[in-house]
Formats: C-alpha cells, sequence, structure tokens
C-alpha cells in the first residue's frame, strides 16, 4: 500500500520552503518593525473555547473543527484559527495589568479546519496574525490594517484591494438584525438549511453565506452602514481618515460581515485582484472584536487583529508572476580529484562553513565531469577543482561560474577571498 498525505494537506518540499522562509521573515521583520511580539500557544485548546470564541452559529464551529477526546475524555480541538487562544492566553496571564498597552501580539502557525479542498483551501494551512488587545483608538485600526496591507506589498504583491466595513455597536447590530429578519422571513425557505437556522439566531450570518450568496435577496439586503449610530458612525469616519493619512485606499463594502461572530466597528478583507487569482480571491481578514475578551472570561477590554494564511500569500504571488528573491544559494562547490583530495576538501568546505559561507562537496563518488555539473546545476557561485597539483602548489584556481573568470588563491586565503566576494 502506497501511502500519501491526508486530503486537503500537502507536503513542502525542499524547492519551495526557501519561498516559505522568505515570506515568514518578511512577517517576522514586520511584526518587529510595528512592534507585534509573537506569541505561541498550543495547537489543541478545549473544545469549549472555539465554541464560546468563534461562536456557536458559525460554519467553523458546526462544520469544519477536528474535535476529539482524549484519553482522559478531555474534548480537544486542534485550533481553527488564532485569536481565540491568543485572547485565552492574554486573560490567563492577565495581560490586561501589563504597564504597556494596548498588548499588541503575532502569531504564526498551523491551523486545522475539516473544508471541502480546492485551490487555496486547505484543511492544514499556516496562519499569520496579529491582536491588538486593550485599545478602542481608531488609530489602531488603521494601523493594524496598514501592517496587513504593509506585508503584502512588501513581498511584491500590487493587484490588492482593501475592502472596509463597520458592523456598528450593539444597538446598530440589534436594529439591523431586526431589519434582516423582517427582510429574510418572508422568503426564508428559498434559502439553505443554514441559514433558515441562521434567521432567528444570528441573521447576519445569512450575508456570508457561500451557497446562498447569488440568492436576489442578498443584494437589497438592509445594509449595516445605514443603521450605524452616530458614535459608531464618527468612529467609523474617524478610522476612514486615519487610513486616508496613511495614503491605504479602500472601498466600502456595506454587505462585507467577517464569518466569526465576535467582529464589531471596523471589519475588512484584503483581497487579490490578480487575473487568474481563482474563485476564492481574499488573502486576509479581519476586524475589531470588542466583546470577546470579556467573553473568554477576561475584563471588558477592546481589541482588533487579522488573519492571513501563507498559502494563499503564496498564491497571488504566483497569479502576479512574482518571484521571491530567496536566500537559499550556494557559495562554493569543491570537486575533488583522488582521495587525498578529498579530505582537503573536506577540512576547506568545514573552514568556509564556520565562516558563514554555504559550501557543497561530492559523496557519491562521482567523476569530475558530474561533479562540475552538479555544481552548475546547485547554481554554485564560484567552483574549485582540486587535484594532484593543487595539492602540492597548496593553492587552486578559483573559479567564477558567471563570469567564467578564474584567480588563483592559497589555500589559506580562501575564506577571506570568498567573503570579500561572495
Ligand atoms: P473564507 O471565506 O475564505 O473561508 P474565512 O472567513 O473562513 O475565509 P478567516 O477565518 O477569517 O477566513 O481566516 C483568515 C484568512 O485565513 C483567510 O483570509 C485566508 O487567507 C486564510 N484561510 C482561511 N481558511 C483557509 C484554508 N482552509 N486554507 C488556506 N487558507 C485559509
Ligand atoms: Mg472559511
Amino acid at each position: 500500500m502506497a501511502f500519501k498525505v491526508p486530503r486537503g494537506t500537502q507536503d513542502i518540499l525542499p524547492e519551495q520552503t526557501p519561498k516559505w522562509q522568505k515570506v515568514e521573515s518578511v512577517l517576522r521583520e514586520l511584526s518587529r518593525v510595528y512592534r507585534y511580539k509573537e506569541i505561541r500557544t498550543p495547537i489543541f485548546e478545549q473544545t469549549e473555547l472555539f465554541q464560546r470564541g468563534v461562536g456557536d452559529t458559525t460554519d467553523i464551529v458546526q462544520k469544519e473543527m477536528y474535535t476529539f477526546d482524549d484519553r482522559g475524555g478531555r474534548s480537544l480541538t486542534l485550533r481553527p484559527e488564532g485569536t481565540a487562544a491568543a485572547v485565552r492566553a492574554y486573560v490567563e496571564h492577565k495581560m490586561f495589568g501589563y504597564p504597556d498597552q494596548p498588548v499588541k501580539l503575532s502569531y504564526m502557525g498551523p491551523m486545522f479546519r475539516y473544508e471541502r479542498q480546492q485551490a487555496g483551501r486547505y484543511r492544514q494551512f499556516v496562519q499569520y496574525g496579529v491582536e491588538a488587545i486593550g485599545s478602542a483608538d481608531p488609530a489602531i485600526d488603521a494601523e493594524v490594517i496598514s501592517l496587513a496591507m504593509d506585508i503584502y506589498q512588501t513581498v511584491g504583491l500590487k493587484d490588492l484591494k482593501l475592502v472596509l466595513n463597520s458592523l456598528g455597536d450593539k444597538e446598530t447590530r440589534d436594529a439591523h438584525r431586526t431589519a434582516l429578519i423582517k427582510h429574510f422571513e418572508p422568503s426564508i425557505g428559498e434559502f439553505c438549511s443554514d441559514c433558515q437556522n441562521r434567521l432567528e439566531k444570528n441573521p447576519l450570518r445569512i450575508l456570508d453565506c457561500k451557497k446562498d450568496h447569488e440568492h436576489p435577496l442578498m443584494s437589497t439586503a438592509p445594509a449595516l452602514t445605514d443603521y450605524l449610530t452616530e458614535s459608531s458612525a464618527q468612529y467609523f469616519n474617524q478610522v476612514k481618515n486615519y487610513l486616508d493619512v496613511l495614503g491605504i485606499q479602500y472601498e466600502v463594502d456595506p454587505n462585507l460581515v467577517r464569518g466569526l461572530d465576535y467582529y464589531n466597528h471596523t471589519a475588512f478583507e484584503i483581497m487579490s485582484t490578480a487575473q487568474g487569482f481563482g474563485a476564492i480571491t481574499t488573502l486576509c481578514g479581519g476586524g475589531r472584536y470588542n466583546g470577546l475578551v470579556e467573553d473568554i472570561g477576561g475584563p471588558d477590554v477592546p481589541g482588533i487583529g487579522f488573519a492571513m494564511s501563507i498559502e494563499r500569500l503564496l498564491l497571488a504571488l504566483e497569479a502576479e508572476g512574482v518571484e521571491l528573491e530567496v536566500g537559499d544559494a550556494l557559495d562554493i562547490y569543491v570537486v575533488a580529484i583522488g582521495e587525498e583530495a578529498k579530505l582537503k576538501s573536506a577540512e576547506l568546505i568545514s573552514s568556509f562553513r564556520t565562516k558563514g559561507i554555504a559550501a557543497d562537496m561530492d559523496y557519491v563518488d562521482r567523476k569530475m565531469k558530474a561533479q562540475m555539473k552538479s555544481a552548475d546545476r546547485l547554481g554554485a557561485k564560484f567552483v574549485i577543482v582540486i587535484g594532484e597539483s593543487e595539492l602540492e602548489e597548496n593553492a587552486v584556481n578559483v573559479k567564477e561560474m558567471e563570469s567564467g573568470n578564474q584567480e588563483k588563491i592559497e589555500f589559506h586565503n580562501l575564506v577571506n577571498y570568498l567573503l570579500e566576494h561572495k
């Protein structure tokens, strides 16, 4: 029997990891610059955390979680997203007591959702996300959005669209909810069973339905933005003012609601507008969640964050034809002819590596010609060939592959030469 990766998962092969590492390094660097410190939480949590934190009526909780009982009979769930755990840790470690507020966190790691596999949708995928907890200042909403945009621009994406909405406050949501029920109720029989359940429980989620999004009642549904209270409208305007100052363009979409239950005020998505990106165009989703910390057992503290997957970021790069500059270059390949030369090669390579010079040699007893080919295939910047005469002279021709130029260098000067020229 031949084994295969589980459905919806993928191996990231050595040819692909340099791209991943490059993206990860951009994410780490921008987290540093924007000062979102990394938090690492377990891969699994108590199931109830997600029921509470993500919301009982969401697709994630209803259909997508990997939930199991451990041997002690506790119900655990592989994390489907990062916010609930970050907030759990924030509450558990009383970060609301930290002298510097808001607490700005970032995370990166695998998430698990039992979804139908398609391009850009996996059952295990890597999310990067941030949370700023402890501030209800519209300036931080803009900061969070600008960090997400900065990430995509830094990796070289151009075909981006930022879509923005406000979900308002509780009063807004209640008034909108009543209007939504009135709007959908007479025809709810034409909608999927999920939507029928949502009508009373959480009608806002109908707008986010993947099955019924073409139904004519969707586009005529009452818009949240028409129900914003004065203070919510004012908050939304301030967020937009900050975005304007930062030079970030956006489109307001009054029907944008995020998949998770805990959002209020600012909601946003970043989409790829690249041709050929496929059906799923959302790269990043985020928003404000002012009730979540309290729901998870903490004080009444506001928060905002976003999450993006690296898989979709890489798909967008591919769709736009952007080549990442990856740092996996081989500085020098040492070709050895004969047993004694091989000993010398091993010694030289070791001295290169201790100075951070990426070096390689042959380990499968290939002829000189095959070794040269190998050096070429591996993209070595320099090649040296060590045989009897080199051993006698204690010097070797260093060939720069691209130009073909050669220079004779004594063995003991090789490290310095390479450090200068690599
Ligand atoms: P979608 O509408 O695409 O299902 P979502 O609303 O479930 O997204 P969130 O839970 O907000 O998405 O997750 C934020 C981001 O995580 C998405 O914008 C996307 O980049 C990524 N993401 C979500 N689910 C997957 C998945 N199954 N595979 C890869 N990336 C994903
Ligand atoms: Mg989803």
